[in-house]
């Protein structure tokens, strides 16, 4: 199919998406749909061939303000401040139905407007909102504080109650629009806090549509805003507000260290999943053919821009040719193409820019003496895409093992028996922390490693470790707190300590 021409891309989409696309967008302020007050427009482009098929509004700080007043509002009094925790979940749990009845549109939406395959859309990004909004729905009811038996032994009785923390500021990448926006929309609402909503300018599609369906679901007005625009415009007005009380953010660690300074202003609550540089571990003793599998998916869903994308390749000598033959092999099966076809696995990066700085980071790499095994650079004739590539004989001084490339390109680095002890020295020395695994049959040194290697998760014969109910966060550089389980609850809530006097 030719990617030139975006009638035939659109073609592609279902009369609901297509009707959805097409529509004026404006930003979801109080329960209206809004024009953004200076009337400016961001264009959203197709990143399969660079053509722009939409337009949203670019919110601004006065944008902001109408939306962080309308989340105040609706936080200190009203439905939603009196509403009953039972409430609460049943219409989480509405909203988690709703995402699921209108998964196959979302998920075309998020094919078309981040160019990944519209089938890892649904049942990746798609599945995981809906299962995270159901999981979410049922801590409403099951937020208590406790007891607690004084040390002094006074007359009191004392406990915590545990509140909402109030109007959260929510800041999201284009990685995976709606589900970054589902992982913290949903515990806010949850635990009862209010919500304004900036998703990324180069993805602010499925964000509006969830708009939509909150709205549907029947939560009052005011609960949940979507202002679209730009970082340094909205995004800032929103970190620093000062009637927000809390920012959670998902994005670039650069970024993330603004957000925290903005964050100084009234010093709000925090939380930040930042970048990573993941290392995967294959010791000689690993199951190869289990291994290749998880190690190409650690390294290419989603073309590389995942946070917790397996980077860096530990890779024991005695298995490291097997183990590069099967990944070569793997890499070049993948079938490219625009993510709005059914068939492809490896669909364009976000942008222009995102494909340029992959490309960069390949150039660097071979600049200082990386072997390329597969892959290179870009692809086809138009849009953004860059094919699967593997980097052999890289080293921890190199750029390209040191910093996020947030793209499909692999760096290898072997080691010997003799060297065994000291690579999980070197799979620490990141400044980064999210995610890492280890590829052995002996469970002794899989439980060994987990312990020692720095990261927020780990996976042991696999890669990718995700689930609603697993707290997901970062290490070092990758991030503050955690998302997802109770602790996510917890990151949108407060502790009262409250004494009586007997
Ligand atoms: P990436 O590097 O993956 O594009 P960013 O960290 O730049 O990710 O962006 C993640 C989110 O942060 C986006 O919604 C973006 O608009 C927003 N953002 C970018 N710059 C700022 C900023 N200075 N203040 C607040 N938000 C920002």
């Amino acid at each position: 199919m030719s990617v030139e021409n975006t009638n035939d891309l659109l073609a592609l989409l279902g009369p609901a998406a297509t009707a959805f696309v097409n529509k004026e967008h404006k930003l979801f302020i109080d329960g209206e749909w809004v024009s953004a007050v200076k009337g400016e427009t961001l264009d959203v482009i197709n990143p399969a061939n660079g053509e722009v098929f939409a337009r949203v509004p670019a919110g601004e700080s006065i944008d902001i303000d109408r939306a962080v007043k309308a989340a105040r509002r609706a936080f200190e009094q009203g439905a939603w401040a009196e509403m009953s925790p039972s409430a609460r979940g049943k219409l989480l749990w509405r909203l988690g139905d709703l995402v699921e009845k209108n998964a196959d549109e979302l998920a075309q939406i998020e094919a078309l407007d981040n160019g990944k395959p519209v089938n890892d859309a649904r049942w990746g990004d798609v599945a995981f909102s809906h299962e995270l909004l159901h999981y979410m729905a049922g801590w409403s009811t099951k937020i208590n504080g406790e007891t607690i038996s004084l040390v002094s032994g006074a007359p009191f009785h004392a406990y915590t109650l545990r509140t909402p923390v109030g109007v959260c500021g929510q800041i999201v990448p284009w990685n995976f629009s709606l589900m970054m926006a589902v992982w913290k929309v949903a515990p806010a609402l949850a635990a009862g806090c209010t919500i304004v909503l900036k998703p990324a300018e180069q993805t602010p599609l499925t964000a509006l549509r969830l708009a939509e369906l909150v709205e549907e679901a029947g939560f009052p007005a005011g609960v949940f805003n979507v202002v679209t625009g730009n970082g340094e415009t909205a995004g800032a007005a929103l970190a620093e507000h000062t009637d927000v009380d809390k920012i959670a953010f998902t994005g670039s660690t650069e970024v993330g260290r603004k957000i925290l300074a903005a964050a100084g202003t009234n010093l709000k609550k925090v939380s930040l999943e930042l970048g990573g540089k993941s290392p995967m571990i294959v010791y000689a003793d690993a199951d190869i053919d289990k291994a290749v599998s998880a190690i190409a998916s650690g390294i290419f869903y989603n073309m590389g821009q995942t946070c917790t994308a397996g980077t860096r390749l530990y890779l024991h000598n005695d298995v490291a040719d097997k183990v590069l033959e099967g990944l070569v092999s793997h890499a070049r099966a993948l079938k490219m193409g625009p993510g709005l076809d059914q068939e492809t696995q490896i669909g364009p990066l976000v942008s222009a820019e995102q494909k340029q700085r992959v490309c960069d980071y390949i150039a660097s790499g071979l600049a200082e003496g990386a072997t390329l095994l597969t892959g290179g650079g870009s692809w086809g004739t138009s849009g953004y895409f860059v094919e699967p590539t593997i980097l052999d004989n890289t080293h921890n001084d190199m750029r390209v093992v040191q910093e996020e490339i947030f793209g499909p390109v692999l760096c290898v680095i072997r080691f010997s028996e003799a060297e065994e002890e000291n690579v999980v020295i070197q799979a620490n020395n990141s400044i980064y922390g999210l995610a890492a695994s280890i590829f052995t049959q002996d469970i002794s040194r899989a439980h060994r490693v987990a312990k020692r290697l720095k990261a927020g998760t780990i996976g042991i014969n696999t890669h990718h470790v995700i689930d609603p109910a697993l707290p997901f966060g970062g290490f070092k550089q990758s991030g503050w707190g955690r998302e997802m389980g109770w602790e996510a609850i917890e990151l949108y809530t407060e502790l009262r300590s409250v004494g009586v006097a007997l």
